[in-house]
């Protein structure tokens, strides 16, 4: 009788927590299960558990405390085998995917008509998470390689870089200019370039061979290849000015972005296309298949028309659909870039940074640009006045 009753009253508290849990109220949450012992895996009538249940409201905080109370990251009690992952990439919150993936939620667990967490997301249309669930890569990747393994005398990393060079493997934009910029604002990178790419290089052999993931290998060869590039510049730059080392500020990349996003007549970047078709020539597995769809993708297209090589590899390396040219910055290809040159508004930047980048090629076209936009704009209001005189009349 006693037994039952606490069965009874646990039961209800258990069903308080969900309550709470919807409403999202962090404090009775807690209190429920650090106070009155509430078991952090358990489940309503569809077989939810708190952590899925918040993962679907998208709610990072009460995420993190049922994470850190021990709750199961990778259960799938649900009825339709849900995970956690799967209901936070229904609800498009990146903070508590990136949190899921820190704690080991698995990407390739499939729910009951057999779709990974990635597949739900973009059957939502929320391709931002989509992008990050491919992007990512466990730390402890990196930290191996921190690690004296076999017959080596040091490891292939020092132990400081295993946070930024995970934090560029994860990168989910992979314009170089993107890239370039990252590395500039992380000189421990810089300082130890060499050893960096080789990680790159020994990460993409094995993604290629021993874990058939074509998308990764491919991005961390493209990731090494940059690296180099931004590596040789460095190195020149610091052979011009030997003495004066400690001249080289955060800007130290700049005129390397600027050589690859400079415009040509057409104020296409030509620069940086023909950097990016050599670094997919130098890809070295060829018996790749996204690989070979890609040169042949490139080989239809001609250097300085749409679709550019970025735009091409882009679409391929982050698995995303429909990349979107019109509404992304024009310097570094960030997506939804809200901010326009006030001059023209014909292109759009992330930021001051980047329209302060673009600015010395853009500035040859800005006027032009604005020309041909105000007469589109002139036309629009003439056929819509016409088309207002057109309505009136009938
Ligand atoms: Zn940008
Ligand atoms: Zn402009």
């Amino acid at each position: 009788m006693a037994e039952s009753s606490q069965e009874n009253g646990s039961k209800q508290l258990e069903k308080e927590l969900f309550k709470y849990t919807l409403e999202c109220n962090y404090e009775q949450a807690k209190y429920l299960i650090t106070v009155e012992n509430v078991h952090v895996d358990c489940v309503d009538e569809d077989g939810t558990t708190p952590l899925q249940q918040a993962a679907y409201k998208g709610d990072y905080k009460l995420c993190k405390l049922f994470l850190d109370c021990g709750a199961n990251v990778n259960a799938t009690t649900h009825v339709s085998r849900y995970s956690a992952l799967t209901f936070a990439s229904l609800s498009g919150n990146i903070d508590v995917v990136n949190l899921l993936l820190e704690h080991g939620a698995s990407t390739t667990s499939v729910n009951s008509i057999n779709k990974t967490a990635s597949q739900m997301a973009a059957f939502v249309g929320n391709h931002h998470i989509v992008s990050i669930i491919n992007n990512y890569l466990p730390i402890e990747e990196i930290e191996y390689f921190t690690k004296i393994h076999g017959l080596e005398k040091e490891p292939k990393l020092p132990a400081v870089l295993s946070q930024p060079v995970h934090k560029l493997v994860v990168i989910t934009n992979i314009n170089p200019v993107k890239i370039a910029m990252f590395i500039q604002a992380t000189p421990v990178i810089l300082d130890n370039s060499i050893k960096v790419a080789r990680v790159l290089n020994i990460l993409s052999e094995k993604m290629f061979k021993d874990q058939c993931n074509e998308l990764l290998s491919l991005k961390y060869h493209h990731l090494a290849f940059v690296l180099n590039a931004c590596e040789k510049f460095y190195l020149e730059q610091k052979s011009k000015c030997s003495e004066t080392t400690e001249k080289f500020g955060k800007d130290v990349l700049t005129p390397l972005i600027k050589r690859w996003i400079c415009g040509d007549k057409n104020g296409f970047p030509i620069g940086l296309e023909k950097f990016l078709r050599q670094d997919v020539r130098e890809y070295p597995y060829l018996e790749c298949t996204l690989f070979q769809q890609l040169v042949r993708t490139l080989a239809t297209g001609n250097i300085g028309e749409e679709p550019s090589a970025i735009s091409i590899i882009n679409e391929a390396v982050t698995g995303q659909r429909g990349f979107n040219i019109t509404t992304s910055c024009v310097t570094c290809s960030d997506p939804n870039a809200e901010k326009k040159c006030s001059a023209c508004k014909s292109v759009q930047y992330c930021d001051k940074t980047c329209q302060k980048l673009h600015w010395f090629t853009h500035k040859n076209f800005c006027a032009e640009l604005k020309k041909t936009y105000e007469e589109e704009k002139l036309k629009e209001v003439e056929e819509g006045v016409e088309n207002n005189s057109e309505a009136k009349e009938l």
